[in-house]
């Protein structure tokens, strides 16, 4: 069973190439972003809770994506593929320990590059295709500088761990899901 982290910065094409992964591998995809999506558009109070910090483009704290993964972890039997998550060190300490818990180990850390002027470009193209809250252009400046404060630290961690296979980001869909699938093996 094969357990697998896309990372990479907003606009890399995580959601994208995920789709690639989870069919060719047959993984249970699980996107932190779409699940703290789905409270907003429901109306939870988490929901309520969430919304000014990810129009902001802030991450949300560690405790309710931790424990959000926690119950995702336990209810999976095929394997997972963990997009927008982990986003922080902790958050990437806390996976370990979810998986070593059932007995599972991360296989390995994709991780998608691309120069910083194609993600604004592709960020503010998705923002007139599908009209996401957090695609603007001063939200989309936070969201890059949290990811290089917070998140990029992550994938040093899994460099220590021997874990990250790093992929050029830039080229045609099938171009970037060749590259990946060559790297997982
Ligand atoms: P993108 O990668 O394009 O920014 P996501 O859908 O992955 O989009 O995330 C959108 C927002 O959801 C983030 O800006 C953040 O506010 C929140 N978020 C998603 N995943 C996490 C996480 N692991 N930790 C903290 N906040 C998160």
């Amino acid at each position: 069973m094969k357990d697998i982290v896309i990372f990479g910065a907003p606009g890399a094409g995580k959601g994208t190439q995920s789709d690639f992964i989870v069919e060719h591998y047959g993984l249970n995809h699980v996107s932190t972003g779409d699940l703290l999506r789905k409270e907003i558009a429901d109306g939870t109070e988490l929901g309520r809770r969430i919304k000014g910090i990810m129009d902001a483009g802030q991450l949300v704290s560690d405790d309710i994506v931790v424990e959000m993964m926690d119950k995702a972890i336990a209810a999976d039997t095929q394997g997972m593929l963990f997009d927008g998550f982990p986003r922080t060190v902790a958050q990437a300490e806390t996976l370990d320990r979810l998986l070593a818990a059932h007995g599972r180990a991360l296989s390995c850390m994709v991780q998608l590059e691309v120069p910083e002027e194609e993600l604004m470009r592709r960020l503010l193209e998705r923002a007139t295709i599908q009209g996401r809250a957090d695609d603007n252009e001063a939200t989309i400046a936070n969201r890059l500088a949290e990811y290089r404060a917070k998140t990029l630290p992550v994938a040093e961690y899994y460099a220590a761990q021997g874990k990250q296979r790093l992929i050029d980001g830039l080229g045609t869909v099938e171009e970037i899901a060749a590259r990946i699938r060559q790297a997982i093996g």
